[in-house]
């Protein structure tokens, strides 16, 4: 069976998911809705992906020479599932749209929890999604957290306290950057650990954050309480096992050199889909274990996405084996 999905919103991550659904053997890319005849307008269509536009917004793409293949409710009548990644809390908007339209959707991580009743991490709690219509992949920051949390509670998690450095915004918005400035986030605890136990609610965590000028990924300064007395190297084998968690080192110093990295690999958009752990700064002390891994925004959700596709289309039941497929067809 091959589940037909469509994409609402094609910027930054929903670009992303279409080309990761176009890769997977068990689905169908059948349309990217967008607002304005761009670049990346021209790109989908070059791309092969059905276009479909605004209602009102018909003309503007044809002024542009652009194909399109009708409205978003044309879209909608498509598909099976909808995966909005229109900007925060536009996609709520778009939910009695998608009730009209009788499909199943999924929502990003600008969205609130309640919207969906579920918040996703394929490691963490695919079986919740199983079957289910509505369903919120969580953000970069929750994602790359509930990822590790959910890998190292087999040593029983006592408490995560989580220090976040956020990137100030991504590297193709022109609106909100560069800044020079460190800002911290004054509310306390962060909303990233209320957000981590939409996910995991038995873990107890608290987080802070700070943007910090830069664009490439975010940073996470980890410490978490054991109650099963661990080695670091416990930990390292225990992180190796998880296939969207990478072990960096090498001379690997920064942010930046992961990119390089990402580029180096020929990824898609140099995007690194994994956590990168910084194996060296994995210590154990007094049952406390400290780590620092970073985060690319831009695309760490991506396979969650699939797998989230997955899980609610019933396509595959378990959890590890979506992993595997989406990892395989994307190249992870
Ligand atoms: P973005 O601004 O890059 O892309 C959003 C796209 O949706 C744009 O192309 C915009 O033109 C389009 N759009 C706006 N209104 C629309 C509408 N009514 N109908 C259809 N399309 C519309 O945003 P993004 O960074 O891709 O974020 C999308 C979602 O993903 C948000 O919930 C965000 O919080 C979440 N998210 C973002 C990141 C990140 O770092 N960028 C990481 C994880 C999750």
């Amino acid at each position: 069976m091959s589940v037909k999905v469509v994409v609402n919103g094609y910027g930054t991550i929903g670009k992303r998911v279409a080309d990761a659904v176009a890769l997977q053997p068990d689905m169908e890319l059948a349309g990217v809705a967008k607002t304005r005849p761009n670049f990346e307008a021209r790109m989908a269509l070059e791309k092969g992906y059905p276009l479909y536009v605004l209602a009102g917004r018909e003309s503007d793409f044809r002024d542009a020479e652009m194909e399109i293949s009708g409205t978003t409710d044309d879209m909608l009548e498509e598909a099976d599932v909808v995966v909005d990644c229109t900007p925060g809390k536009i996609g709520a908007q778009n939910k009695p749209v998608y009730d009209a339209a009788n499909i199943k959707a999924i929502w990003q991580g600008g969205e609130a929890h309640e919207l969906a009743g579920i918040s996703f991490n394929a490691h963490s709690n695919y079986d919740e999604a199983l079957g289910c219509d509505y369903a919120r992949v969580v953000s970069c920051n929750t994602t790359g957290l509930s990822r590790i949390i959910s890998t190292l509670d087999v040593f029983g998690i006592e408490k995560v306290r989580a220090t976040l450095c956020r990137r100030a915004t991504d590297p193709g918005d022109v609106k909100k950057g560069p800044i020079n400035a460190i800002v911290p986030e004054l509310k306390m605890p962060s909303h990233h650990g209320p957000d981590v136990q939409t996910v995991l609610p038995h873990i107890k965590i608290d987080t802070v954050a700070i943007k910090v000028p830069t664009t490439l990924m975010h940073l996470h300064i980890v410490n978490m309480d054991l109650r099963e007395s661990c080695t670091a190297d416990d930990v390292i084998d225990v992180l190796d096992e998880n296939s969207r968690v990478r072990l960096i080192g090498e001379g690997m110093s920064s942010t930046a050199e992961i990119m390089e990295l990402a580029r180096d690999m020929n990824r898609p958009r140099s995007d690194m889909w994994e956590n990168c752990v910084w194996e060296e700064s994995i210590n154990v002390s007094d049952g406390e274990l400290y780590l620092f891994q970073a985060i690319h925004q831009e695309s760490d959700v991506i396979p969650e996405n699939v797998d989230c596709i997955r899980a609610m289309m019933e396509l595959e039941s378990d959890a590890r084996r979506s992993i595997k497929k989406t990892n395989k067809a994307m190249g992870l």
